[in-house]
C-alpha cells in the first residue's frame, strides 16, 4: 500500500464523481474490476485482523441510511450509503454513497471519495470473486434479473473475473432491460434480452438477482431453480427486503460475508437464526469447503460488508497517487499551534 500518512498541510484528497469516472475510464472498467477484486480478496484473506460490526442502519418507511465502519489497525474506513427503492420513480438513485479513509495513528482523514459508482464496482467485484470460487466448472452464461444501476457492473465483473461470455437480461420494466443491453453492447459479451425471468434463466449456470423492492419479494420461486447453479443474490439487503423463496434457501449451500449482519439483512433473515452458513473468507483461506458437488446449489447471500468498502477505498487511495485525479480539500481545521484554534478564527477576520 502507498503511504497513507496525512499531508503536512492536512489537505484531504477528495475524489469527486467526475474524477471517479475519469479514474475508471483511465484504468479501464475491466482492469479496475480485477484490481478491486484483488484488493477485496486480499482483505478477505486477513479477515480476522479487522474490527467488525453489522452496519448501523436508520430505517424509515421509504428506505434506509447506513454507516459501514471497519479498521485493520493501521487504517480506518467508513461508508455512508442509502437504499431507497422508490427513488428511481422520482429520477433519483436507489443507492448513493460516499466514503472516507483515515490514518489510525493520528485519526486524520487521508481520503474522501464519492462511492455511488465505487459501490457498484466493489459489489460487482465481490460477486465475481465469490462466483469464481463457487460457480460450477465451465460456467459461462449468467441470468441477470433486475437491470437497474448495478446490472452492467455485475455483468462486466462476471465477464472479467468469472468467465461469463453470455448474459440473459430480465426486468419487469422493459426500458431497464433496453438500457442495460445498450450499455453492454460492444463489450465482448453476448447479450440476450428476455421477456420472463424463466426465459432469462434458460441454460444459465449463474443467476444474479439484483432487484429493488422494500418487501419480501419472490423473484425466484423454488421450481425455477435447477440443480448445480450458483445464485448471486444481491438485492435482498435490508430487514423485510428479500428476493428468494425460502424453499430455495433450504436446498442451497449458503455463503455469506459477515453472518452477524447477513442474518439481519440477507435472504437468511427468512431462516432460523442457527441455520448453517459458510463465511466466504473461510473458503478463500481454505478453512471451509466451497462447492461440494456438481449438483449443489450454491447461494451467495450478498448484503455488502464494510471490509469490501475498505478494500475499495484502499484501492482508490493507491491509484490516485499516480493519476492526480483528486482535489485537495480543506476539510480539517489545523492551526500551526494546535492549541490556538480560537486564534486561527480571529486571524481569519
Ligand atoms: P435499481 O433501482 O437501479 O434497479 C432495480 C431494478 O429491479 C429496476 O430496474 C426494477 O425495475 C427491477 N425490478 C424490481 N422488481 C423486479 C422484479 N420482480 N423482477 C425483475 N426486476 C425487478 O437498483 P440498483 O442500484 O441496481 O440496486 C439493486 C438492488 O441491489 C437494490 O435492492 C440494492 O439495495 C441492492 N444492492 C446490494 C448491494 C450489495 O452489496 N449486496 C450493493 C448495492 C446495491
Amino acid at each position: 500500500m502507498t503511504n497513507l500518512k496525512p499531508s503536512a498541510k492536512a489537505l484531504v484528497p477528495f475524489v469527486s464523481v467526475e474524477n471517479m469516472m475519469k479514474l475508471i475510464n483511465h484504468i479501464g472498467i475491466e482492469p479496475m474490476l480485477i484490481g478491486l477484486a484483488d484488493y477485496i480478496e486480499a482483505d478477505f484473506k486477513r479477515w480476522e485482523l479487522f474490527d467488525k460490526t453489522p452496519r448501523v442502519a436508520s430505517h424509515s418507511d421509504v428506505g434506509v441510511i447506513e454507516l459501514m465502519p471497519t479498521s485493520d489497525g493501521d487504517v480506518y474506513g467508513f461508508k455512508y450509503v442509502n437504499g431507497h427503492p422508490d427513488n428511481t420513480a422520482d429520477g433519483l438513485q436507489t443507492v448513493t454513497a460516499f466514503g472516507l479513509l483515515a490514518d489510525v495513528a493520528t485519526g486524520y482523514p487521508v481520503l474522501l471519495t464519492e462511492m455511488t459508482i465505487l459501490t457498484a464496482m466493489r459489489t460487482a467485484a465481490t460477486s465475481a470473486v465469490v462466483a469464481r470460487l463457487l460457480a460450477p466448472k465451465g460456467a459461462h452464461i449468467m441470468a441477470m434479473i433486475g437491470n437497474g444501476a448495478q446490472s452492467e457492473f455485475q455483468t462486466m465483473a462476471m465477464k472479467a473475473i468469472a468467465g461469463i461470455d453470455e448474459v440473459r437480461l430480465y426486468d419487469i420494466d422493459p426500458a431497464a432491460t433496453a438500457k442495460c443491453a445498450a450499455n453492454l453492447a460492444g463489450h465482448g459479451i453476448t447479450v440476450v434480452s428476455c421477456k420472463t425471468a424463466e426465459d432469462a434463466m434458460l441454460g444459465a449456470q449463474i443467476i444474479t438477482t439484483c432487484t429493488a423492492d422494500k418487501q419480501y419479494a419472490t423473484i425466484l420461486t423454488d421450481n425455477m431453480v435447477g440443480a448445480g447453479v450458483h445464485i448471486n443474490a444481491i438485492g435482498g439487503d435490508c430487514p423485510g427486503k428479500t428476493e428468494l423463496a425460502p424453499a430455495i434457501l433450504h436446498r442451497a449451500g449458503i455463503f455469506v460475508e459477515y453472518p452477524e449482519q447477513t442474518r439481519i439483512e440477507g435472504e437468511i433473515q427468512q431462516l432460523d437464526a442457527d441455520h448453517p452458513v459458510t463465511e466466504v473468507w473461510q473458503v478463500l483461506t481454505g478453512q471451509a469447503a466451497g462447492r461440494t458437488d456438481d449438483k449443489q446449489i450454491t447461494l451467495f447471500d450478498s448484503v455488502g460488508f464494510a471490509i469490501e468498502d475498505f478494500s475499495a477505498l484502499r484501492y482508490v487511495r493507491d491509484q490516485i497517487a499516480e493519476t492526480k485525479l483528486y482535489q485537495p480539500l480543506d476539510l480539517l481545521a489545523d492551526p500551526e499551534d494546535p492549541r490556538d484554534l480560537f486564534g486561527m478564527v480571529k486571524r481569519a477576520q
